[in-house]
């Protein structure tokens, strides 16, 4: 029999499967995407079963299975994010976490730094709930997609290189773009520019804010850069 793996993970899904499991979808901190099942979760007694929610994060063991899924045999609470279920915003945007990760990083590669923002984004939610706002759900998708990497070019045109006259975005450009490249591209304004640079420099819980139509156009830059680049297409955030 294999040796029990010993990893942290946050649970992004959890799937009812047969009589008494479930299927969980797992970001670990040094495995990437894992898929495992749960055995006797739904059973009353379970021990394991409350703490194997999603948005929690967990200490596991669990074991190769002979299929794609591991099994889980421990499951420890790190931060079960108690506040975040308390409040419909900052429950929506930690699903919201939960299910960007889920589809942008789908592979068993590890990914540190999105582990870290995903649990760090998790942990801002469930500290102050009433703060979860469009501005800090981009922050987010913006520095998620720089982990995934797919950020998109914000410091100068995508196609060209100019450095200045950047009013529009191209995602097959894959950034910001100039008045001379601007075909295929849609207006990104100077405040929504400037939210995108701020949002990637300063770290989430410092997360700028930009007027509602900034972050609607850099809600559409980033969903498109999503779609273009890693063929994922999530809900609007904004
Ligand atoms: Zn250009």
């Amino acid at each position: 029999m294999p040796a029990p793996v010993k990893t942290q993970a946050v649970v992004l899904r959890s799937i009812r499967y047969g009589e008494a499991d479930r299927v969980l979808h797992l970001y670990t901190a040094d495995r990437g995407r894992v898929g495992a099942v749960a055995k006797g979760v739904r059973k009353v007694k379970s021990r394991l079963g409350g703490r194997l929610e999603p948005l929690s994060r967990v200490r596991l063991v669990m074991h190769q299975g002979r299929g794609e899924l591991c099994t889980i045999s421990q499951a420890d609470t790190v931060h079960a994010h108690a506040g975040i279920r308390e409040h419909r915003a900052a429950l929506e945007r930690g699903a919201q976490a939960c299910e960007a990760v889920l589809r942008l990083l789908d592979s068993t590669d590890p990914n540190p730094p999105a582990y870290n923002l995903l649990c760090n984004e998790l942990a801002l939610l469930d500290a102050s709930p009433g703060h979860a706002g469009r501005a800090q759900a981009l922050a987010f998708r913006l520095k998620l997609l720089l982990a995934a990497g797919f950020a998109p070019e914000l410091a100068s045109c995508a196609a060209c290189g100019e450095a200045e006259h950047l009013g529009a975005f191209s995602p097959s450009a894959g950034g910001v773009v100039c008045s001379g490249c601007e075909a295929g591209s849609f207006p990104l304004g100077h405040e929504a520019h400037t939210f995108l640079v701020d949002a990637l420099a300063r770290p989430l819980a410092e997360a700028p804010d930009a007027p509602e139509p900034a972050l609607r156009q850099a809600d559409r830059a980033l969903g498109e850069t999503m779609e273009y680049h890693a063929h994922v297409r999530l809900r609007r955030v904004a």
